[in-house]
């Protein structure tokens, strides 16, 4: 079993209460980091631990922070974005409903390091069942005297509200939480500015994933050099994955960021392999904004290298952003899904949640949908596919927030891997819309 950071105690009955928390060794890096470092110490520690955000980018964590502005007399803000909501991505609703003192530890340390005494956890609207254990566990630290005025009698004062979401996608997106925290409808802002320098109600915020938060205390106990050790390379640490789709044993795992992505496929210690009688036909590795690849590639590079569940060893040629880890939902097919349909499910999903502002989002989301219904629907016609490449390529990298991107790459990618099963579905429509069909190459 390989080191658990998040999930050690995650199975201990009752530890979602303060009294059972503490009793394993909970709150103790909030008294570490209060009473005998100061912020920049804790600051320091989360830069050579090499943390990279877990939201899904895998920007540094320690650099963002140190991009924090810090003008006289303005506020500084910390935001933990809790509105997990990437298809095939549940890992922080499991971490947030378990061990919610976990976060509440990270935040109030990370605010420390900050210099934020008002910071807000945002969680994703429908989760009102989280929001409620979130609110109870704040007041039991505050009645602890962990939270409120003058923690532990050190002088430092912090204020944890828990906001719940506007029930919308695009508001996990790091602006658009912004503007939906101010009051105002969830669209995203252009960056530059960045939220680092102008944020929350435009005062320096830093927006952190759940899982990045909860790391902290681990860091602050342990020390960055001890995270450092753990991983592969810039993949340091360990990663929460939310297993999905045809395997044996799906759930939530805590991996060693390294581990061969075939033994967490097949090894009985994580998904167990595929269902009996079936076998791998594709994975989607970190939630449905990245690039599905088919089970050759999935296992081994094109150039024939194992691949590893790292940022740097899931990446893809043609793929902007460099990781396809993203946010850790790894959803898995074997030969009875349908890349079409999956893909036209997925364009579905972008199109329903583009919020509008920009039109190569707003128009390429709806005719990838369109085109899509039609191939999956028995309409296609010859041109179609080259015509949802060059709709694809005119959302990428042409639109405010990544979420254009995000409903760009899943069908170019399933083009590249599985243009014959799209080329099928146009040659054979009645073959294709019979119920339960799926293209089976020779
Ligand atoms: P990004 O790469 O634009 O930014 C990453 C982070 O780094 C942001 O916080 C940004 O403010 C910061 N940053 C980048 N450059 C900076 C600079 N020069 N100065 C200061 N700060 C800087 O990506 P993003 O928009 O934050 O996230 C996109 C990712 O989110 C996608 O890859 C997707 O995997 C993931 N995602 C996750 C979920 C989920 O439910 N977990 C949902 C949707 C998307
Ligand atoms: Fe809105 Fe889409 Fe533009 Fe993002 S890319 S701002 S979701 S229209």
């Amino acid at each position: 079993m390989g080191l658990k950071i998040l999930t050690e105690h995650i199975h201990i009955p009752g530890i979602n209460t303060f009294e059972v928390y503490r009793k394993h060794g909970g709150y103790s890096a909030v008294e570490k980091a209060l009473k005998t470092m100061s912020p920049d110490e804790v600051v320091e520690e989360v830069k050579k631990s090499g943390i990279r955000g877990r939201g899904g980018a895998g920007f540094p964590m320690g650099m963002k922070w140190s991009f924090l502005a810090k003008p006289e007399g303005v506020p500084r803000y910390l935001v933990c974005n809790g509105d997990e909501s990437e298809p095939g991505t549940f890992k922080d609703h499991y971490l947030m409903k378990n061990i919610p003192h976990l976060l509440i530890e990270g935040m109030i340390v990370s605010s420390f390091a900050l210099g934020a005494n008002k910071s807000f956890i945002y969680v994703r609207g429908e989760l009102m069942y989280v929001i409620r254990i979130l609110e109870k566990a704040i007041e039991e630290a505050k009645a602890a005297g962990f939270l409120g005025k003058n923690i532990l009698g050190t002088g430092y004062d912090l204020e944890l509200v828990v906001q719940p979401g506007g029930g919308a996608y695009i508001c996990g997106e790091e602006t658009a939480l912004l503007e939906s925290l101010e009051g105002k409808r969830g669209n995203p802002r252009n960056k530059p500015p960045f939220p680092a320098v102008k944020g929350l109600y435009e005062s320096p915020t830093v927006v952190n994933n759940v899982e990045s938060i909860a790391n902290t205390p681990w860091i602050v106990n342990n020390g960055g050099d001890a995270y450092a050790s753990i991983g592969i390379g810039r993949s340091t640490g360990t990663k929460l994955i939310s297993a999905s789709g045809n395997v044996k044993k799906p759930g939530v795992y805590e991996i060693e960021l390294g581990v061969p992505v075939e033994e967490f496929i097949y090894s009985d210690e994580y998904l167990g392999g595929i269902r009996d009688g079936h076998y791998l036909k594709a994975v989607v590795a970190g939630g449905s904004s990245v690039p599905i690849l088919p089970a050759n590639l999935i296992l081994k590079t094109a150039g024939g290298e194992q691949r590893l569940m790292t940022y740097e060893s899931l990446s893809d040629g043609g793929f902007a952003t460099g990781t396809m880890l993203g946010s850790g939902g790894f959803i898995v097919m074997d030969e009875t899904n349908c890349i079409v349909r999956n893909t036209w499910n997925f364009s579905r999903f972008y199109h329903h949640e583009s919020c509008g502002q920009c039109s190569p989002c707003r128009e390429g989301t709806g005719w990838l949908e369109k085109v899509l219904y039609r191939i999956e629907h028995g309409q296609g016609n010859e041109r179609d596919i080259d015509l949802l490449v060059d709709v694809a390529k005119r959302i990428e990298g042409n639109t405010i927030c990544p979420l254009g991107d995000a409903a760009a790459w899943p069908v170019g990618s399933a083009i590249r891997h599985f243009r014959d099963e799209f080329e099928w579905h146009i040659k054979n429509p009645s073959e294709a819309t019979r119920k339960g069909a799926v293209y089976m190459p020779e």
